[in-house]
């Protein structure tokens, strides 16, 4: 049970439904951060009264530490900052929901104090999973995942004996909203029909992802991961309506699922009350009321993104942190109109031919590999635009 929280990246859209729950719940927050949401955090340290606020920005920050100036709450910035929140003595839970490879290391940090990390951030998985998981295992930490599908997995796997029972993780994905259309097709679509999610209300970043289906790859990556199983033993089917959340097929024939609306605070809250559940405010599935429930596979032929995240997944070594890092960086470059949605897969699969591969990689290769790979699309992007 989680009694006080740090929480990285309270202002995004994770972090917001966090402190929901924990006022829900009653949680303490010790220390909450952003990377430059003045007026958000503002009223968040006003309300929750953590010991430190922290702005990744420094500018945001030196604002944020005047406007606290007649709080207790310390405020801190940069790195540092995030480090000493993750770290923080007076919280038992760290909630991930930062966006991107900046919650690794602040990630690594709280394993190390033995917290309960409660994952929202899955990059720090996909690029770092064997390097994260044998910190956990060697400083008893545990990791609660909050990403909605690999939450389901792990309520299935309450009970089970072992990974042995295990005959395959199949994850859920709503197809996004260019389901059904071809590549040729995808080619015009623009920022704001990418931002057109049909059921989940999530960040601008995850949401590109979702339609070019790289956050299921991600999410491929992240559930290898975090149950130590191979490509082999994890699927992603096409599921529109997005009420299964995901399933687990065991070794004797049963599918375990979990089903509910699509609502992020029901895993936010399991990561906080595991192993126990709390009383919800929100309305139940109603199973009589809701749509057929259909289930396709997904068209990689398509959606690239999806087949280069399976093929780094089978590669690894620092091939899914350069994955990630080119991802992020033409994503950003997709928001920011600067390149069209079919880039994202060529810049991507450019950055993997571009950059040299570690094995058995260590923090500083996964560092590199992302740094390289960002530079690569880049370098592309000013290229092709003169
Ligand atoms: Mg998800």
């Amino acid at each position: 049970m989680t009694r006080t929280v740090a929480l990285l990246g309270s202002t995004g859209s994770i972090g917001r439904q966090t402190l929901e729950v924990a006022r829900e719940l009653g949680l303490k927050v010790a220390a909450l951060t952003a990377n430059r949401s003045v007026d958000l955090i503002e009223r968040q340290a006003r309300e929750f009264s953590p010991r430190l606020a922290v702005l990744y920005d420094e500018t945001a920050a030196s604002e944020l530490r005047k406007r606290l100036a007649d709080t207790k709450t310390e405020v801190m910035s940069g790195m540092e900052g995030l480090l000493a929140a993750a770290t923080i003595d007076e919280a038992d839970t760290l909630v991930t929901a930062v966006v991107g490879m900046i919650g690794l290391e602040p990630t690594l940090a709280a394993i190390e104090k033995k917290k309960r990390i409660a994952l929202a951030n899955k990059e720090t998985l996909v690029c770092a999973g064997e390097l994260v998981m044998d910190a956990v295992d060697r400083c008893g930490a545990e990791i609660v995942p909050v990403d909605s599908e690999h939450s389901a997995i792990f309520q299935c796997l309450q009970g089970c004996r072992g990974r042995g029972e295990i005959k395959r993780l199949i994850l859920t994905c709503s197809g996004g909203p260019f389901y059904g259309l071809s590549y040729e097709e995808l080619a015009g679509k623009t920022r704001a029909d990418a931002l057109r999610h049909p059921n989940w209300s999530m960040g601008a970043k995850i949401t590109v992802d979702s339609a070019t289906l790289m956050n299921k790859g991600l999410e491929i990556i992240e559930a290898m991961r975090l149950y130590r199983l191979p490509l082999s033993q994890v699927d992603a089917v096409i599921h529109r309506q997005s009420i299964v959340h995901s399933l687990v097929e065991f070794r004797d024939g049963a599918l375990l699922a979990q089903l509910g609306t699509p609502d992020m605070k029901l895993p936010i809250r399991y990561a906080m009350t595991y192993p126990y559940r709390a009383q919800s405010p929100a309305e139940p599935l109603d199973l009589l009321a809701c749509p057929p429930l259909t289930f396709a596979a997904p068209d990689e032929g398509a959606f690239r993104c999806l087949r280069i995240a399976k093929r780094c997944a089978g590669a690894g070594g620092t091939a899914c942190a350069v994955m990630n890092g080119a991802n992020e960086e033409a994503v950003g470059a997709f928001l920011a109109e600067r390149i069209g949605f079919n880039d994202i897969p060529a810049l991507v699969e450019t950055a993997l031919s571009e950059t040299a591969q570690v094995s058995a990689p260590a923090l500083a290769d996964i560092l590199e590999a992302d740094r390289a790979a960002r530079e690569s699309v880049r370098r592309h992007i000013k290229e092709c635009r003169g």
